[in-house]
């Protein structure tokens, strides 16, 4: 995967840079392309001729998978919770490259997940599986290499991040971060806002990626500081996945507006809203600091379908 830019957003209390993961070139970039590359290059190295994954309709995993499953010509198939099914420009664009998508209810995912995988390799098929999300060492691997990027630019333009925000789902690209810290043994501040996991077992999900990611390279790390380490909020979770308050909707429409930047109500709005709050009440400043943009591009236009721009801006 190419790197991603860094640009400076805005000077006010603190600098304030974005790293732009939604740019990388791949069917609108985001974590999910850089971790799915992680995927594809094993799946390059194996003769596997069919893949399987999990996601929902709004998936940005589902489209990149189902995309660079299509570049390969392998044919992808995804099952989805009939509980997340509605219509979205991700579901469409998965359809359009042709995968073939498994609806059923959400507790039987796991089931129908074990079950089509039996039922290939009796067809003789030799399936490759991918974790919701792009989840496990291969996708903290990805995040890993982010945060090289990260330290790279640092080098570059004589700077250093004080903190790192980003919005954290099933907590790997957290994970990835916070073990390229570990490896370098940097102080600073990086800052998972939950996009839908309560505490404590959000944070649990990133510290379980972070070990088993470290421990899979023998890499010796401190279990205190890995603690200390791994800062994961669930203060702006706004009442579950998906859901959003008018703070979030202002962040979409200004930084749009101010930035031509676009943000999304699930992942990237939220955690940026959120960052603002804990930048807020935390009392930062004078600090460099660097949001990550995770991408889901497609869900901002989503968004922008939906909403009835009546927001009040200031
Ligand atoms: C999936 C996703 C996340 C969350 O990433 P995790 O590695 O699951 O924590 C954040 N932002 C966007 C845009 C995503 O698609």
């Amino acid at each position: 995967m190419q790197k991603s830019p860094i640009f400076k957003l805005n000077q006010n209390e603190n600098s304030l840079y974005i790293k732009r993961e939604d740019l990388l070139p791949f069917s609108f970039g985001g974590n999910k392309a850089r971790k799915g590359q992680k995927f594809f290059d094993d799946i390059d190295k194996g003769a596997f001729d069919v893949v399987v994954t999990y996601g929902s309709a709004s998936s940005n995993h589902g489209r990149i998978i189902a995309n660079m499953a299509k570049k390969r010509d392998l044919p992808c198939i995804i099952i989805s919770p009939k509980e997340a099914s509605k219509e979205t420009f991700n579901s469409e664009m998965m359809r359009f490259l042709g995968a073939k998508i498994i609806v059923v209810p959400v507790d039987e995912v796991s089931k129908t997940i074990d079950d089509l995988i039996l039922e290939l390799k009796e067809e003789g098929k030799n399936p490759y599986f991918i974790q919701g999300g792009g989840h496990g060492n291969l996708g903290t691997q990805a995040y890993v290499e982010c945060y090289e990027e990260i330290k790279e630019f640092e080098k570059q333009k004589d700077i250093f991040f004080d903190y790192i925000f980003l919005a954290s789902g099933t907590g790997a690209t957290q994970a990835g971060l916070v073990c390229g810290q570990t490896i370098n043994n940097d102080k600073r501040d990086i800052v998972g806002i939950s996009i839908a996991r309560p505490n404590p077992r959000g944070k649990e999900v990133v510290l379980d990626s972070i070990r088993e990611y470290l421990d899979s390279l023998d890499i010796e790390y401190n279990e205190k500081s890995l603690l200390e380490n791994t800062h994961f909020t669930d203060e702006y979770i706004c009442g579950g996945y998906g859901k959003f308050d008018l703070d979030v909707e202002r962040v979409i429409e200004n930084s749009f507006k101010n930035y031509g930047l676009p943000l999304d109500s699930t992942y990237t709005g939220k955690a940026f809203s959120g960052m603002l709050k804990f930048i807020e009440k935390e009392k930062i400043v004078g600090k460099n600091i660097l949001f990550i943009h995770t991408g889901g591009t497609p869900l901002y236009f989503d968004y922008l379908r939906e909403s009835k721009g009546d927001v009040e801006n200031d």
